[in-house]
């Protein structure tokens, strides 16, 4: 019988996962997930990430083996700790997901150098980066478009998960490392828990309760009614296709933003660090100004409320995220990449498409087609915060001001005002 690597990278599921169901399919398999060391090393090995990474492969680990198999770990250089399951096992073949960021594809040249089979199966997006491709050019430039191409085009079957993995004997599993020993710093107190258990339960949670009010609710900072899956998409926990499939159009119009970043950042691997529609902007050296939004001390109650939101979740809402980036570049005028940096640095869906991609669309430099806007943080507070609860629940400091008149503590009687322990505004608020 025939015996097979399976390399989970970003997939970290059982169900609709087309690499692993055909590994399943064809014989023997060797389920491996590597920690990579040149990932551990850089930005991208955040405390938060790779806390909701640790307790992804443990419920994967728990999914294989009620299959019959196990999850096999490694650490080091995943090209070279393929080759030796490869000689150990004997296996001829190599599926992993398909992944089109730079660094990945410099991976799969080097797994290509193994003299293995390789098949590279789709799972990551709905539709893969360079599927759709305009009459003109490598890649979609503007969403609309992209969008009306990615609702038309034929998506690719789900699949089931396998019904037996048969992992060949005297594969020593590994065990899984604890954070300490892959990264310092702590994650954040309130970090949502990884794992495909855990992102199914939230989506049926949201299926039920958010999915048909999502277009009227998505905005709504304090009714929290999005579906807060970004972390189990970003670590394939759910499936992005099996998801395209069973909801609502207004989310399956969010799902084709997350593919359409993905096939900009094919396309273009330098959105983390370099402008897409260079505009000569130039930016302000600001450390103070940097320090205060990082920190959610603006004095600015809303920016404020988004970054707390972030430090204490590693997760923030979409309205609070446009709110709080746009204030950094526009209202600031401090780089983008200073943001992104620090987006990453927390976020659990943390990702170098999805973040990048967005940071450039606020910023202006980005896909945007209105590079001009700005948002006013006055009138994104009274229309996506009308009560004031969102920022009442993540600035405690102001819990005790009433309504909407959170939203300007310096408009307060002077005595009321003294009480507070709240900055003031770090700019003159134009708050028409
Ligand atoms: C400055 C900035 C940085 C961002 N960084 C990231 C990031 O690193 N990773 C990330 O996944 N999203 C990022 N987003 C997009 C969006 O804010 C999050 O996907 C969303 O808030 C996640 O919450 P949710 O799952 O409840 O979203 P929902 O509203 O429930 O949306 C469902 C899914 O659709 C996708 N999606 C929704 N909006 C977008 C979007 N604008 N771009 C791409 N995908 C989208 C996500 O996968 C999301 O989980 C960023 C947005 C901004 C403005």
């Amino acid at each position: 019988m025939d015996t097979s690597i399976l390399l989970f990278t970003r997939d970290l599921r059982v169900r609709d996962n087309p690499a692993l169901a055909a590994a399943c399919g064809a014989g023997r398999v060797v389920p491996v997930f590597v920690f990579d060391d040149a990932i551990l090393g850089g930005p991208f090995a955040a405390p938060n990430r790779v806390r909701f990474l640790l307790d992804s492969l443990a419920d994967l680990r728990r999914s294989l083996t009620e299959l019959g198999g196990d999850l096999v770990v490694r650490r080091g250089d995943p090209a070279r700790e393929t080759a030796r399951l490869a000689r150990e096992t004997g296996a001829r073949s190599l599926l992993l997901a398909d992944e089109r960021s730079a660094y990945a594809a410099r991976r799969l040249a080097r797994l290509r150098e193994l003299g293995l089979e390789v098949s590279v199966l789709p799972g990551i997006t709905v539709v893969p980066p360079g599927d759709l491709t305009p009459a003109s050019g490598d890649h979609y430039k503007v969403f609309t478009p992209y969008w009306r191409a990615w609702e038309e085009v034929r998506w690719r079957p789900a699949v089931d998960a396998p019904k037996e993995v048969r992992l060949p004997s005297g594969v020593e599993p590994g065990a899984l490392p604890r954070l300490a020993e892959l990264v310092p710093g702590t994650p954040s107190p309130d970090l949502a828990p990884g794992g495909e258990t855990k992102g199914r339960e939230r989506l049926e949670a949201w299926l039920r309760e958010d999915a048909a009010e999502y277009d009227r609710v998505r905005d709504d900072l304090a009714a929290d009614r999005t579906s807060r899956l970004g972390p189990y998409l970003k670590f394939g926990c759910v499936s992005p296709r099996e998801l395209a499939g069973s909801a609502p159009d207004a989310f399956r119009r969010q799902l084709a933003w997350r593919d359409f970043h993905h096939q900009v950042a094919a396309a273009f691997p330098g959105l983390p660090r370099r402008d897409y529609r260079p505009r000569g902007q130039t930016w302000k050296d600001d450390e103070d100004g940097f320090a205060a939004w990082r920190d959610g001390t603006t004095g600015i109650p809303i920016v404020d409320a988004g970054m707390r939101q972030l430090r204490r979740e590693g997760f923030m809402h979409n309205r609070a995220r446009l709110i709080t980036a746009s204030f950094l570049t526009r209202d600031l005028g401090i780089d983008w990449r200073l943001g992104l940096g620090h987006f990453n640095e927390l976020l659990a869906d943390g990702d170098i498409a999805d973040n990048a991609g967005n940071w450039q669309w606020v910023a202006g430099t980005g896909n945007s087609t209105r590079p001009d806007q700005v948002m006013n943080p006055f009138r994104q507070a009274s229309r996506f915060d009308p009560r004031g609860d969102y920022v009442r629940r993540y600035v405690p400091e102001l819990a005790g001001v009433e309504g909407a008149r959170v939203h300007r503590p310096w408009a307060l009687d002077e005595d009321r005002r003294r009480h507070l322990d709240y900055p003031p505004p770090i700019l003159a608020p134009d708050d028409r």
